[in-house]
Formats: structure tokens, C-alpha cells, sequence
């Protein structure tokens, strides 16, 4: 018995990891088979505060990125939280967010428990939802079977945030947006609108004084609960709009069109895969019936009217670890070798990171083969693993663009 339960968890652990290595880019797809992404309907989320009259602790997910869909006392000091996803069936992805506090001093045991998936995400804890520390693996239980988290939390008058990740919201982006819009080369414009009408927007960094230099895509944000790709997005962006000679070379020559937040609307949600469609929007660059992936290709085949020529191609993403998925080497592209390269002096930049790469085949309907498609180019999806720590996070997105500059500027690209 014990044996069958073991081999039935690694099984399971096969399934996920093989899911996580291919949900992004895969060749063997985690989706059910017959999936469109014609619009479905999402299930109800209420959006609410409840108390446990007997013990005076209260728990809430009215806020930004909030998901609880119920709280309870078991029994004695153990509380549940139930978790929902937007709709079903969906990727292994489960968010929550939810603040607790408790009238009276007093030690809680929470669980979280999941309908539709299981547990993947280290609770982290905040007090002001800017400041976080994620628990270390000593100091919750984590069953496998049951696909819950169980953990000791200390409760006082002063909520605590309790999160799958950082709250890293539309507000955060939209901010960073508005502020770079400041600089002399950067230009940023709204392309379109997410179902709930939240802006999609763009940010343009060019200094060349010629709208159709070649330039880099950037995409983000597809997926709600994968923060430390939107923090690497940020990062490896911040590096083009830097004083380094490489960015002051590049930004002369060559321009960067980047659409940071593909999904508002899940991101603020509490979201854990899809749009407020009910779909995966890196599922949808074929068919095209979501706002969000449509405003992009729309916008982004007025380059390809004008024959603008794409160096690169990036879209931020996370997973369980640090890997760039890639492409096969034996497809054409109009810059032969050049994933290679770039992985190579990222390497030599950081010559004690690993290097974790993984091709695939470019037939999968994800933002990176729609952009191969349309403009021939070399291009990533890049994923940045759930857990790998902050700072390294943004060493890696800073050798990544400065890397990506360097091999670009070595080439004898012109203008149309
Ligand atoms: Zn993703």
C-alpha cells in the first residue's frame, strides 16, 4: 500500500513536471484535447469578509489579487481556506491571496485546500503587501496526497497577507509604464483593451528617430500568477533604458516594442491561468478570439506591413525553475545561432548561473511561434522558476538583455 502511494506520487510529479515543461511552449500539451479559446463562462467568486464569531478570527479577499473562496473552522485551532480557480480544467497554477487577522492574540493552524488543482505555491507573509517573506519548507506541511499546505500563523489586530506570491498587480505595472513614459526615447500608447476594459499597453524604446528600425518584441504577463517573470520583465527592460554603452549603442541603432501586461483583468482577479475570457491566452495566437492576444497581433502585423525586420523575440513567463525555452536548431530563422549566442554571453556574464535550456518545435499556437510565423525570427520563452530568489531573478534579466544587445550590435542589421 505504502508503495503504491509512493509510485502514484511520482507518477503524479512526472505528469506535473512534464506539464510544467510543456504547458508554455510544449509539444506534448497539457491541455484536454477539444479545447478552444472561444470565451467561457468564469465561476463565481465572491468577494468577501468572514468572521468565526466563537474565536474572532476573520478573513478576507476584498482586495486587488485577493482569491478565497471559503474559510472555516474545522475544529480547535485548525482553519481551512478553499480555493477555486476561475474556471476548470486549468493548468496546475493555483493562486491565492487572502489577509487574515484575529480579534484576540492567538495561534492558528491554516490550511490551504484546493478544488480543481493542488498545491504548488510557499505561502508568503506580509504586513503591508509590499514587504514579503515566504515561509521556508520546515515550516509547513505540505501533503501531496491531499494537495494541501498546513501552517502555524500568528493572529493579532493587524491583518496578515497570506499569498502564493508577491502582490505584483495591474496598478504595479501600469506605474512602472507611466514612469518610463518620462524618458526622451521611450514612447508608451494603449493598443487596445482587456474583456473588463483595462488597458493594454505598450511601451516603444527607440532613439534611432526611425519607426521601423529593426527591433526586439516583448511580451508579458500572459499568465496571472507568474511574478518573478513580469519582475524579470521589468528588469531586462530597465537595462534598454540604462546608461550602459551597450543600451546607448543599441538604442541608436535598433528599438524594443514591448507589451508588458497581456492580462489585467486575471492578474487583478486573482486569476490563476486565465483571462476574464476563461481562457489561456498563450493558447490563443492562432485563433485569435481574446481581446488581449488580438490588440497585440493586430498591432504587431502593422510591422510586418511595413517590413520591419525582428531581431528577437522574448515572453516572460514562470515555472517550478529557471529555463529558456527555445527552439529547435534546425529551423531557419533570419538570424541563424543567434538563442545560442545570447545564452552563451548571459553565461559569461554570470559564469556560476546554470544555464537551463530546453528547444521545442514551433507548431503549438504560444506567443512565440505566432511571432516565428509572422517575422521569421529567433525568439524564447523565457520562464523564471517560482522560488528562485528575487535578486538572482534580476541578475539574470540584466545579463539577458545585456547580452542580447551585445550579440545584436555585432551584426550587420540595417533599416528598411
Ligand atoms: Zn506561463
Amino acid at each position: 500500500m505504502k508503495f503504491t502511494r509512493l509510485a502514484l506520487y511520482f507518477v503524479a510529479l512526472i505528469v506535473f513536471v512534464q506539464a510544467c515543461k510543456t504547458t508554455d511552449s510544449g509539444v506534448i500539451s497539457y491541455d484536454p484535447p477539444g479545447r478552444t479559446t472561444e470565451t467561457q463562462e468564469l465561476d463565481y467568486h465572491h468577494k468577501r469578509t468572514i468572521g468565526i464569531a466563537e474565536t474572532g478570527v476573520w478573513a478576507t479577499n476584498e482586495f486587488v489579487g485577493g482569491r478565497m473562496n471559503d474559510f472555516y473552522r474545522v475544529d480547535g485551532d485548525h482553519y481551512r481556506i478553499k480555493i477555486h480557480p476561475e474556471n476548470a480544467p486549468i493548468n496546475w497554477s493555483s493562486w491565492y491571496s487572502i489577509k487574515l487577522w484575529s480579534e484576540t492574540d492567538q495561534t492558528i493552524t491554516l490550511e490551504l485546500a484546493y478544488e480543481d488543482g493542488y498545491h504548488r505555491y510557499i505561502p508568503k507573509l506580509s504586513h503591508d503587501s509590499v514587504n514579503w517573506t515566504a515561509l521556508d519548507t520546515t515550516q509547513f506541511v505540505h501533503d501531496r496526497e491531499a494537495g494541501t499546505a498546513t501552517f502555524s500563523l500568528d493572529l493579532n489586530s493587524d491583518p496578515v497577507w497570506v499569498s502564493a506570491q508577491e502582490l505584483f498587480l495591474s496598478e504595479h505595472i501600469y506605474a512602472w509604464v507611466d514612469e518610463i513614459s518620462a524618458l526622451e526615447f521611450v514612447e508608451t500608447s494603449v493598443i487596445g483593451q482587456s474583456h473588463l476594459g483595462k488597458d493594454i499597453s505598450k511601451v516603444v524604446v527607440n532613439k534611432t528617430g526611425n519607426p521601423d528600425a529593426p527591433m526586439i518584441i516583448v511580451t508579458g504577463r500572459q499568465h496571472p500568477p507568474e511574478i518573478p517573470g513580469s519582475m524579470a520583465l521589468e528588469v531586462f527592460m530597465n537595462t534598454f533604458l540604462s546608461d550602459e554603452p551597450e543600451a546607448m549603442a543599441f538604442r541608436s541603432r535598433y528599438q524594443v516594442v514591448a507589451y508588458p501586461l497581456l492580462n489585467p483583468d486575471g492578474v487583478d482577479g486573482g486569476h490563476w491561468r486565465h483571462n476574464h475570457g476563461g481562457v489561456d491566452l498563450n493558447r490563443d495566437w492562432r485563433d485569435f478570439n481574446q481581446p488581449e492576444t488580438r490588440a497585440v497581433a493586430e498591432d504587431l502585423l502593422e510591422y510586418k506591413e511595413r517590413d520591419v525586420f525582428v531581431l528577437y523575440g522574448l515572453d516572460f513567463h514562470s515555472t517550478i525553475y529557471d529555463v529558456f525555452y527555445t527552439m529547435n536548431s534546425d529551423i531557419e530563422t533570419n538570424i541563424p545561432g543567434l538563442s545560442d549566442r545570447w545564452l552563451e554571453g548571459i553565461s559569461a556574464i554570470l559564469p556560476n548561473y546554470e544555464i537551463r535550456e530546453e528547444p521545442f518545435g514551433v507548431a503549438t499556437p504560444v506567443a512565440k511561434n505566432w511571432k516565428y510565423h509572422t517575422f521569421n525570427n529567433n525568439g524564447v520563452t523565457y520562464e523564471v522558476g517560482d522560488n528562485t530568489p528575487r535578486e538572482l531573478v534580476a541578475d539574470v534579466a540584466r545579463a539577458a538583455a545585456i547580452s542580447l544587445m551585445r550579440e545584436v550590435l555585432q551584426l550587420e542589421v540595417s533599416s528598411r
